[in-house]
């Protein structure tokens, strides 16, 4: 198959990536010791803090792994036995957090909201003052499963008036949704290399601030996993942003050299430019959407991502509309939430996808056909039309 016949990879990651980034990833691997990948590594870790807005004292860790990694070395980090937890829950997502939590034995009252609800932060208040001491408050910043987004600013106030530690899982998010980590004194934002960040899936990456490194530091049960462990880390971590490499565990390193071409490109016009491109688009899909006669899992305008779009099937739940839409060359996603998982796809809109109307137009025409095969009357033109107008609109 030549690049021009794959089709387009429009899940909710992983995702297109650019050419700069391909040409990175690509490129011979280098030792983890040598000049190039230290500079790569150290311009990563600033980068970071510039996308995730996070304070100059803050602490970026680059990990091999994912998302679900960068989950497990939080909550093995900042929960054991006995910490006491509250989870805002939107989905699958929030869900496997709120496991982990028990696994490292928290205790865990959890804020739930049907699919495609996300719990009020006045509900999360008052649930906060019922539960009387909290130590932890996580939240699912975009749930993947359900196209929900939270409002993390309320949530991290929050906390940080009632001296929890706040964790927003942004792996749906970072680099695509608005989040002020310094402004809002949020403590850990997590994430992962292969959504709205536009890099090969292989990365977990997060940024955790100096009270939750206190917070570790403070720790009294037993250490998490090595390779876990922010004490083994913070080291590392530390020295190749002073450009003195050590070693740890070997990191990986194509995806550290791709990583930071990656956050350069985003950063060229800065994270608000790249944050307004994805509300820009995000408002572009949904009047496509909207054009074709779909309707959002979101039950809310205001809660819609603007990452990725669930969609509800207009057809019976039984029909495959997948395939149908790879047909025509490009591949969606199916519904993930278990409550719902029949009834639903997924389309990811972020990264670089982002920046291309041109792919962009091709996933709407791809989704209208392909419903269209499933039985589904719908106007592609002017679902098309649709997108390119709210595009246009700057
Ligand atoms: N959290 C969210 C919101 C996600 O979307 C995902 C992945 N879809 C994860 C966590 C887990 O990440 P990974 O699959 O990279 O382990």
């Amino acid at each position: 198959m030549t690049p021009s016949e794959r089709p387009l990879l429009m899940i909710p990651g992983p995702v297109e990536i650019s050419p700069g980034v391909a040409r990175a990833h690509g490129a011979a691997p280098q030792s983890h010791m040598s000049a190039e990948l230290t500079d790569a590594f150290a311009r990563s870790l600033a980068s970071m803090r510039a996308v995730w807005k996070a304070g100059a004292t803050s602490q970026p860790f680059v990990v091999a792994g994912s998302g679900t990694t960068a989950m497990d070395m939080v909550v093995s980090n900042l929960a054991e036995p006995g910490t006491r937890a509250l989870a805002v829950c939107t989905g699958y997502f929030s869900e496997r957090i709120v496991e982990m939590l028990r696994r490292a034995g928290a205790d865990v009252v959890e804020v739930r909201a049907p699919a495609g609800e996300a719990p009020h932060p006045d509900v999360v208040r008052d649930a906060v003052a019922r539960a009387g001491a909290v130590d932890l408050l996580v939240a699912t910043h975009v749930d993947t499963s359900t196209g929900v987004r939270v409002d993390p600013e309320p949530l991290a106030r929050l906390a940080r008036e009632r001296g929890i530690v706040s964790v927003f899982d942004g792996v749906c998010a970072t680099g695509g949704e608005r989040f002020e980590m310094e402004a809002w004194g949020a403590d850990v934002y997590l994430s992962a290399s292969q959504k709205a960040l536009g890099l090969p899936p292989g990365l977990g990456l997060l940024v955790a601030s100096e009270r939750a490194l206190a917070r570790r530091a403070a720790r009294r049960g037993p250490k998490p996993p090595m390779v876990l462990d922010w004490d083994e880390w913070l080291p590392v971590m530390r020295a190749y942003e002073a450009r003195a490499p050590k070693y740890f565990a070997t990191p990986a390193t194509c995806l550290v050299a791709a990583l930071a071409v990656g956050l350069g490109e985003i950063l060229e016009n800065g994270i608000d430019a790249r944050v307004a491109l994805h509300q820009r688009v995000g408002r572009a899909m949904r009047a496509a959407w909207r054009a074709l006669g779909l309707e959002l899992v979101a039950a809310r305008p205001e809660l819609s991502a603007d990452t990725l779009s669930a969609i509800w099937k207009p057809v019976d739940p039984q029909i495959d509309v997948v395939s149908p839409i790879g047909a025509h060359g490009v591949q969606v996603a199916g519904g993930l939430h278990p409550e719902i998982r029949a009834r639903y796809f997924r389309v990811g809109h972020m990264g670089y996808a982002a920046t291309e109307p041109a792919m962009l137009g091709r996933t709407v025409r791809a989704v209208g056909l392909g419903l269209r095969d499933c039985g589904f009357a719908c106007d592609v033109d002017a679902a098309v039309a649709a997108l390119i107008a709210e595009l246009s609109k700057g």
